[in-house]
């Protein structure tokens, strides 16, 4: 039976995946760890912990029998450029503190994610393929290249059993995104409920690979899930889910909200979002463990206007 531990839990990513976890494994299993509070399901735990704190990691896992991890707690994009050595300590030894203690511990199989920001301007930027040139220019997507390197070696080493996926930039309405170069895909349908203009921190033609949460969660589920002899890359998968601009976005919210009106005044996130690729190439992911996206532009656009807040104070955390 498994038991598994989310740390970095009361996060975007982290809130939906208890939920999800919960639903599959019973929320008596779950164990949410992170460095501040959060609200999640009925049934799972909810833990203090510091990634960077070996020794109460160690107990954590140890006292609970832990056998899954997913480590999620990370400084994002956006964040890691104002504390670049932070975002490097953060996203590096949080990594290393969970592939070491699951070299000699009752954990069996760790996720850890790692981003399109690992490649950079020399990457091909249309159909960016599994292997290719890799030179981010941010400290987050750097911490995450060498977080790939990492997980490789510790697979090839010492036989842990770690599974990643470069998630794009990942979409949702339940808990608010985390510092991120595409979070403006996230803000941009609060102001369209509350009949607000956008000011969208990118230009309008800035096309980006994204994945909307039920596609991302499923995702990282079924790659947990797969065959030993399914998962062949030790490194990170590329996973597509779908590729926007902010005007097509902004066009397809207007088909409900009329009238809804963006202005775009890029920042400094421009450059970031400028050095990774539009769309991304992931056959491997297809071909070994069976994945394929769900939603398109028109169903996300649809399902977030209904359901997202109006403002993050409202949102209440989903019963699995
Ligand atoms: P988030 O910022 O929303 O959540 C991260 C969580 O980690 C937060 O709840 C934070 O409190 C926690 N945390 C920070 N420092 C910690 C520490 N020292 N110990 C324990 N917990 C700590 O991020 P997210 O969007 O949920 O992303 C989760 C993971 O997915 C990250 O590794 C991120 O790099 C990766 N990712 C996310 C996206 C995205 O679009 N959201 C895209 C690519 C990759």
């Amino acid at each position: 039976m498994e038991k598994i531990l989310i740390v970095g839990a009361n996060g975007q990513l982290g809130t939906e995946l208890c939920s999800s976890l919960a639903a599959l494994y019973g929320a008596s299993n779950i164990v949410a760890a992170d460095i501040r509070p959060g609200k999640h399901a009925p049934g799972i735990l909810s833990v203090t912990l510091d990634v960077l704190d070996t020794v109460a990691f160690a107990q954590l896992v140890s006292s609970h029998n832990i056998t899954h991890v997913y480590q999620l707690a990370a400084m994002l994009s956006a964040t890691g450029e104002k504390f670049p050595l932070k975002a490097w300590n953060l996203n590096m030894q949080g990594l290393i503190n969970t592939l070491e203690l699951a070299r000699d511990s009752s954990i069996q199989r760790v996720f850890w994610p790692s981003s399109i920001a690992a490649f950079g301007p020399n990457s091909p930027r249309h159909d960016t393929p599994q292997l290719s040139v890799m030179d981010p220019t941010t400290m987050y997507g750097i911490s995450k290249q060498a977080g790939e390197r990492i997980c490789e070696y510790y697979h090839a080493k010492y036989g842990v059993d770690v599974r990643s996926i470069r998630y794009p930039g990942v979409i949702s309405y339940v808990s608010p995104p985390g510092g991120g170069t595409t979070d403006y895909a996230i803000e941009i349908f609060q102001a369209a409920k509350r009949g607000e203009i956008y000011k969208c921190f990118l230009s309008k033609d800035t096309m980006l690979p994204m994945i909307y949460m039920p596609d991302a969660l499923r995702a990282t589920l079924e790659l947990m899930q797969a065959n030993t002899s399914s998962v062949s890359v030790r490194s990170s998968y590329n996973v597509a889910g779908l590729s926007f601009s902010p005007l097509e976005l902004s066009e397809e919210i207007q088909k409900t909200v009329p009238g809804f009106k963006v202005i775009f005044q890029p920042d400094f996130r421009q450059a970031i979002a400028q050095g990774w690729p539009q769309s991304l190439d992931d056959q491997e992911a297809r071909q070994q463990w069976g994945w394929k996206p769900q939603y398109n532009l028109a169903a996300l656009v649809q399902d977030m206007l209904q359901n997202i807040p109006l403002h993050w104070f409202d949102c209440s955390p989903q019963v699995a």
